[in-house]
């Protein structure tokens, strides 16, 4: 406002218009800084009256400066009377001197607060961040010194969990593989374990089993349960397929959550026990039948009251012969059989002629053979095979006097021999009794017959397949039956060449 002052007063006494240099400058920083005040204000309510009175005030000068500048452009008179308002001018630029006085003193005076709030604001931002910091580094000390501890205690409990659950893993893997049923039970007589075998057994899948009450899945449990109460003695249980029956020995070990139920099939065993002891019955029959006839004859032979007859001596010496033969042969059976069990047979390797030996078979066959029987032989020549011929022989042998013992009413038996790629078979095939299909696996076992009381009157060990079968496989060949009951059986004896 000074300037816009100074250069009217200028132009006033002058009349020269260069004089009005800084009027104009002056005018156009005063309504910048009126602005800057007008947003001052807007902020700081307190100096808005102080502001708008200023704005009134630098509009009458602006508008009185105005005048003086139209007067002083009208030359000589105009000039005058504008040297004559200079005072008047001046009276108001005083208002407005003392008016902007006061509003620089106020602005002044809210520029300290401001200064002064801000320096406030600025020590208690420190403050707040210097406490913020300290907090901030005792956390991270108290941190440093408690996580690697907590984390350390954490790690301890997870290893401990991990090797906990570990064995756990490696205890039921390790049952997967046991042939026993084994069945963990919680104390509610749930169910929470149940290996493979167990699902074998009893015939329910682990899916099936697990959460669900022992009495639903086990059949037979009450039985099972007395046996336990007996002390874990056998039970016999209906589990086996179509309706079979299974020997197990139960045993349970409690502990305070519940109890482990362990079930062992011992069916296969129990048959072992009843088939050694029906071999045992066998056995003494089957010795006891010769040795009553050899000793019937001695006796008879003995006896000095008879009268001489050269024929009935000679009929008692064969029979003698033949009986003692027999016992024999049950006797060397049994101890065939026990070096086959201990492995202790030597096969021997060499080119044998199956023509040749199948007809020597044959031939020795005939001649125990009954008259009903009709023994045929189909081989060609030349049919060689590199095996152990004694052992062969003693196979085909045992094969022919089964087709003749087990074709009570006679009939035709068969030797064949076929000869293929890499493989010679050799074939008995008869039309009697035959084999029914579900015992045509097991007569291969040890001790084995279809008719241990001998109602057919045949007798026999049950041994003789099983050593044919064994010899056979470690002459590297297999031994198969092909039967229909009624109608005969085919025994086939294959061999690599
Ligand atoms: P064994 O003849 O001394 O009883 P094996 O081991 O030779 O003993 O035979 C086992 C059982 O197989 C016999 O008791 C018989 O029941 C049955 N078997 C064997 N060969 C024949 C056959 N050719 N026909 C019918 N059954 C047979």
């Amino acid at each position: 406002m000074l300037n816009q002052e100074t250069g009217i007063r200028g132009y006033v006494v002058t009349g020269n218009g260069e004089s009005l240099e800084p009027y104009r400058v002056g005018r156009t920083k005063v309504a910048q800084d009126l602005a800057a005040l007008r947003q001052l204000a807007r902020r700081r309510p307190e100096i808005a009256g102080d502001v708008a009175s200023s704005q009134r005030l630098v509009h009458r000068l602006e508008q009185f400066y105005g005048q003086q500048i139209a007067l002083v452009e009208q030359g000589g008179n105009g000039q005058r009377r504008a040297q004559r308002n200079v005072l008047a001018g001046k009276q108001l630029f005083d208002r407005f001197r003392a008016d902007s006085g006061r509003l620089a003193a106020r602005a002044d005076a809210i520029v300290a607060k401001a200064r002064t709030s801000q320096r406030r604001t600025f020590w208690s931002l420190v403050a707040v961040v210097l406490v913020a910091g300290l907090t901030a580094a005792g956390i991270a000390f108290w941190l440093l010194l408690s996580v690697p501890r907590r984390i350390w205690s954490l790690y301890d409990v997870e290893r401990e969990l991990r090797e906990a659950a570990e064995r756990g893993a490696r205890a039921s893997r390790s049952l997967e593989h046991v042939d026993d049923a084994v069945i963990l039970l919680d104390a509610e007589e749930t169910v929470r374990y149940w290996n493979p075998a167990a699902a074998g057994y009893l015939g329910t899948a682990e899916a099936d089993a697990l959460n669900r009450p022992v009495a639903d899945v086990v059949p037979g449990l009450p039985l099972i349960e007395q046996a336990l109460a007996r002390g874990g003695g056998d039970t016999v249980l209906p589990l086996g397929p179509a309706g079979g029956e299974r020997w197990l020995v139960a045993r349970e070990t409690r502990f305070p959550e519940g109890r482990v139920l362990v079930l062992q099939d011992v069916t296969r065993e129990r048959e072992l026990e009843r088939t050694r002891s029906e071999f045992l019955a066998t056995a003494s029959h089957e010795l006891r039948t010769p040795l009553a006839a050899v000793y019937g004859a001695v006796r008879t032979l003995r006896r000095e009251d008879r009268p001489s007859s050269p024929e009935l001596d000679a009929q008692l010496l064969a029979m003698i012969e033949t009986e003692a033969h027999r016992l024999a042969e049950i006797v060397d059976q049994i101890l065939v059989s026990t070096e086959v069990d201990r492995g202790s047979i030597p096969i021997r390797r060499e080119a044998c002629d199956l023509r040749e030996l199948c007809e020597s078979a044959v031939e020795s066959a005939r001649v125990r053979a009954p008259e009903t029987i009709e023994l045929a032989l189909d081989v060609s020549d030349g049919v060689f095979v590199r095996t152990d011929p004694s052992r062969l022989r003693q196979v085909v042998v045992n094969l022919l006097d089964n087709a003749v013992k087990y074709s009570p009413r006679g009939g035709r038996i068969e030797v064949r021999v076929a000869d293929s790629d890499g493989f010679v078979a050799i074939e008995v095939a008869d039309q009697g009794l035959g084999i029914p299909e579900e015992a045509q696996e097991r007569i291969f076992e040890k001790f084995v017959r279809l008719d241990p009381e001998m109602r057919r009157g045949v007798g026999g060990s049950g041994l003789g397949l099983y050593i044919s079968q064994e010899l056979v496989e470690r002459m590297g060949g297999r031994l198969r039956v092909d039967s229909r009951p009624g109608h005969g059986s085919t025994f086939t004896i294959q061999l690599p060449r």
